[in-house]
């Protein structure tokens, strides 16, 4: 298992589970492995695979999923190939006569197509095992059913003796009860990982408004020049007013969602893998199927609805491991209509309690990873440092005065009101509705002027989520009291609110001081990950252009060429022989022969002029 683990892949140990779940598929048990995104599922059945007689076949939901796995198999020269509609006729031809002559060691293929294949092609070949990948895809209970998979119980009665493997990286235990079921396995091992992703950081940035947001994403992307990210909006227009708003800063960016034609929207996706395109502004249809590897950054432009939909948007980035960064923006505006979608969907009850879940996750004043793990009911006993509320605990000061203000601006307009007319009122700005309701004269009007109208709206959410206002959905969006709101205005009772962070407004000045902060690129130590040093990024940036240019002779991601993670390590280590670039972790044999010289002379030369 070590050999081939270290002579395919490079890599010199297992990650937790990862020996427990192949020894037990190389016995020829069947098994049920949970991991999150980027936990190394992939590896549990390609080690059986090149270990055992046969071929293993892989069932994918998606061509695309197939078609990355397949070229990742390929770069690290295993015999991997994939049966779809992709394809031409005479390619298929070829890959089912490889089948035939048990010349591959794994063959991708879709579950439909498998069904179709069991009579003839499958019955045909020796079929080492059978993983069935995105096994959730078999459950109604899951978020994602897909139909042809719910006929994949066929194997289990067609090949009595061949192990079955699934593999999800969804946790709920409905859905991973009914897999089992569906696909009848006999006594699983199931295995379950942690769904911790102890690299990306947290962030949540509350009540920005639009300029605020561009000037905060602006801001990180330059601290990551040459790293791609996502950027997740509400709506379609967003998408391509945050692209357009990035280009005219001199971003290389594009956005993505189910209203472009498909061309567009494929060419997009592409671009992004093969590193040609910085960042994508996309809606929630982008990322299933998408393996990049080297997404650096994820950010929530607005509030995503839940917080599984949440986690499965920010896992996307830093699956190779590396520090990632994620922030969370939100403000009230995407709080009402997420509200309204959640009333107008067919399930209202439970959208809108997933709804308030993923609102207590952005207003948490404890760890917000704990937050998460607990979502999916795993336990954690420390903080985990690696979270805006860890590294900047809230400060809190009595906001009772403040707040009377703003309850007594809903009150004095007989509730008829939505917030942004309140902190109109507040700020004594003359506004179209502030003219029609005559709110100028209101003894209110102006009383908040000395807080800018940005932190009026952090106030107002806070109050919110205090209780002391709600939101009439079905009234306008108006703003009614409760009877904590009450309390407040008319009984004097003390309210503390949560000091608003400027650390980001102070951070700009300070950098503009000094460029060399710029960029914060992690590199690895031995102890962790720290700062590199100028000369360091410099041969990064050699490595990541050699990097392209080879993935780009051969048609591959660069990703597939190398990790980011591979590159961080060359930099540490700095291998001037084939030899010694051969033992950097991640770096196979395959790979070495391939690509050592290359690797090796750009090295050497930077080496050699340092
Ligand atoms: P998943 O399918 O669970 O999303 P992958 O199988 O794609 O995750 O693995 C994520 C990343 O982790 C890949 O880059 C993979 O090469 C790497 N990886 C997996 N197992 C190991 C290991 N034992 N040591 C080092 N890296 C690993
Ligand atoms: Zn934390």
């Amino acid at each position: 298992m070590q050999e081939t683990l270290k002579r395919y892949f490079g890599y010199d140990t297992f990650r937790p589970l990862q020996a427990d779940i192949i020894e037990k598929v190389l016995n020829k048990r069947d098994v049920m492995v949970l991991m999150p995104t980027g936990g190394g599922k992939s590896l549990c059945y390609q080690i059986p695979a090149l270990m055992m007689d046969g071929t293993a076949v892989v069932v994918s939901p998606l061509i695309s999923l197939m078609k990355d796995q397949v070229e990742g198999l390929v770069a690290n020269g295993i015999r991997a190939a994939a049966l779809n509609s992709l394809n031409s006729d005479a390619d298929n031809f070829k890959v089912r006569s490889a089948c035939l002559r048990g010349d591959l060691d794994l063959l991708y293929i879709s579950p439909e197509r498998l069904i179709l294949e069991i009579p003839f092609l499958l019955s045909d070949m020796k079929v080492s095992l059978f993983a069935v990948d995105e096994a959730h895809c078999i459950s109604q209970w899951g978020h994602d059913f897909r139909p042809e998979y719910a006929q994949l119980g066929l194997l289990r009665d067609s090949f009595p003796n061949v192990p079955i493997i699934a593999l999800t990286a969804t946790a709920d235990k409905l859905t991973r009860e009914d897999i089992q079921k569906q696909l009848k396995l006999s006594t699983p091992s199931v295995f379950v990982s942690s769904f911790d992703r102890p690299n990306l950081s947290l962030e949540v940035k509350r009540g920005y408004q639009k300029r605020e947001k561009d000037r905060a994403i602006l801001e990180l992307i330059n601290r990551h020049p040459n790293d791609c990210g996502i950027i997740y909006c509400m709506s379609k227009k967003t998408t391509e007013k945050v692209a357009e708003m990035l280009m005219t800063h001199g971003i290389v960016a594009a956005p993505y969602h189910a209203g472009l034609p498909t061309e567009e929207r494929e060419r997009a996706q592409n671009d992004f893998i093969h590193d040609r395109v910085q960042v994508i502004c996309a809606t929630v249809a982008f990322g299933m199927g998408i393996d990049k590897s080297n997404v650096r950054f994820v950010i929530h432009y607005n509030l995503p609805k839940s917080i599984e939909s949440f986690y499965q948007e920010v896992g996307r980035a830093g699956r190779d491991g590396l520090p990632s960064e994620t922030v969370l923006f939100y403000s009230l505006s995407d709080i009402v209509q997420l509200s309204n979608f959640a009333k107008e969907s067919g399930q209202q009850e439970i959208n809108m309690e997933k709804l308030k879940r993923m609102q207590e996750y952005a207003e948490s004043d404890v760890c917000r990873r704990r937050i998460l793990l607990n979502y999916f009911a795993e336990r954690t006993e420390c903080d985990c440092g690696n979270c805006d509320v860890c590294k900047n605990p809230p400060q809190r000061f009595d906001g009772t005065i403040l707040a009377q203000k703003a309850l007594s601006a809903i009150a004095r307009t007989e509730e008829q009101v939505s917030a942004r007319t309140v902190i109109d009122i507040l700020r004594g700005t003359y506004s179209p509705e502030i003219h029609h309701g005559n709110y100028d004269k209101l003894k209110t009007f102006g009383v908040g002027r000395d807080v800018p109208a940005q932190d009026w709206h952090d106030y107002m959410m806070q109050m919110l989520q205090h209780g002391l206002f709600e939101i009439a959905y079905d009234e306008k969006n108006h703003l009614k009291l409760t009877e904590g709101g009450k309390q407040v205005l008319f009984h004097g009772k003390k309210i503390e609110l949560a000091v608003i962070r400027k650390e980001e407004k102070s951070a700009e000045k300070a950098k503009s001081k000094s460029p060399r902060s710029k960029t914060p690129m992690l590199f690895p130590t031995s102890t962790g990950y720290a700062l590199p040093s100028d000369e360091r990024k410099e041969l990064f940036e050699k490595l990541r252009t050699l990097r392209k240019r080879l993935a780009d002779e051969q048609g591959f991601p660069p990703y597939i060429v190398m990790s980011d993670k591979v590159l961080y390590s060359l930099c540490e280590v700095c291998p001037t022989t084939v030899e010694a670039f051969g033992m950097v972790s991640g770096i196979g044999e395959f790979k070495k022969e391939r690509y050592g010289k290359d690797f090796v002379q750009v090295i050497r030369e930077y080496c050699e002029n340092a």
